[in-house]
C-alpha cells in the first residue's frame, strides 16, 4: 500500500485581522483561526508536519497575538486524543520556520527534522521585517528550531511512495507543501502557501509573504496537483470536529 492517513490536530486558536490571511481584502474585519499540527501515518512511519506554537506567552509577549489554548489543545494532549505517543514520531517536516509552525520540537526526541535548505538559510538571517516571525537572534530571541537535528532538503522530493515535498516559495523563500496519497486521493498540506480555502476560492494570495507573485504561483501549483487541499489556518478543515481524519 502506498497510501497514508492524515490527521489534523487543533493546537490553539487565534483571532487575527483578516487581511493577514487574504491580501488587501476585508481589511478591518477579524477571523478566528486554528493552529494546526498534522500527523501522518503509513508504511511503518509516524510523521508530524509542523509542531505549532510553543506557548501562549510567546504569542502574546513576542508576536503581540492573542492565542488561546485549552487543555485539549496542548500539543501533547492533542496527540493523546488520537492515541499517539510523541516519542514514536520518526520524522518532523517543517513547512517553514515561522514561530507558529516549529515550536514544540522537544516533544519528539526520536525524530529527524526536515526543512528546505533555502528556508534554513533565510531563517538564519531574515529581512528586518520578518525577524520577529522567525524569532530571530537578531532581536535577542531564541528560534525554536535551534538545537535540534535539522536536516535540509533542496527543492521537490519524494520521501516515500505517495509522500512528496513540493517547494512552494512566496510566503517564505523555502516554504514547502506536503503532498500525500490517501485512500481518498492526493491531499496536500499546504503550509502557509495557502492560509484558508478563501485564498483558493477567491484567488487571493495569503496576506503575509516575501513575494506575492511567487505566492500566487505556489497556490495555483498546489491546487493543480491536489484532489484535496488542506490549508494551514482554516477551521473548515475540522468540519466542526475536534480532530479531522483524511484517508484510512
Ligand atoms: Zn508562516
Amino acid at each position: 500500500m502506498d497510501t497514508w492517513k492524515i490527521v489534523a490536530l487543533d493546537t490553539g486558536t487565534s483571532i487575527l485581522e483578516k487581511s493577514i490571511l487574504t491580501y488587501l481584502t476585508d481589511v478591518g474585519t477579524s477571523i478566528r483561526i486554528p493552529r494546526v499540527m498534522w500527523y501522518i501515518e503509513g508504511q511503518g512511519h509516524r510523521i508530524m508536519v509542523d509542531t505549532s506554537v510553543e506557548s501562549e506567552t510567546i504569542a502574546r509577549d513576542v508576536i503581540g497575538e492573542n492565542l488561546t489554548r485549552g487543555p485539549e489543545q496542548e500539543p501533547r494532549a492533542a496527540l493523546a486524543l488520537i492515541g499517539v505517543d510523541p516519542a514514536s514520531i520518526d520524522l518532523v517536516v517543517f513547512t517553514h520556520l515561522h514561530w507558529d509552525h516549529c515550536g514544540n520540537n522537544n516533544l519528539f526526541p526520536q525524530a529527524r527534522f526536515l526543512a528546505q535548505r533555502r528556508e534554513i538559510s533565510y531563517a538564519a538571517a531574515p529581512g528586518t521585517f520578518f525577524q520577529r516571525a522567525f524569532l530571530s537572534p537578531a532581536l535577542g530571541l531564541m528560534p525554536p528550531y535551534a538545537g535540534i537535528r535539522l536536516e535540509s532538503v533542496d527543492g521537490d522530493q519524494e520521501l516515500w511512495p505517495g509522500l512528496e515535498l513540493l517547494h512552494c516559495p512566496g510566503h517564505t523563500p523555502g516554504s514547502q507543501a506536503v503532498r500525500v496519497k490517501t485512500t481518498q486521493g492526493w491531499h496536500t498540506i499546504s503550509g502557509d502557501a495557502i492560509f484558508t480555502y478563501e485564498n483558493l476560492n477567491r484567488d487571493i494570495p495569503p496576506g503575509f509573504h516575501i513575494n506575492v507573485d511567487q505566492s500566487m504561483e505556489s497556490m495555483h501549483r498546489i491546487a493543480r496537483v491536489s484532489d484535496v487541499v488542506l490549508p494551514s489556518h482554516d477551521y473548515g478543515v475540522f468540519a466542526g470536529q475536534p480532530v479531522a481524519e483524511f484517508g484510512t
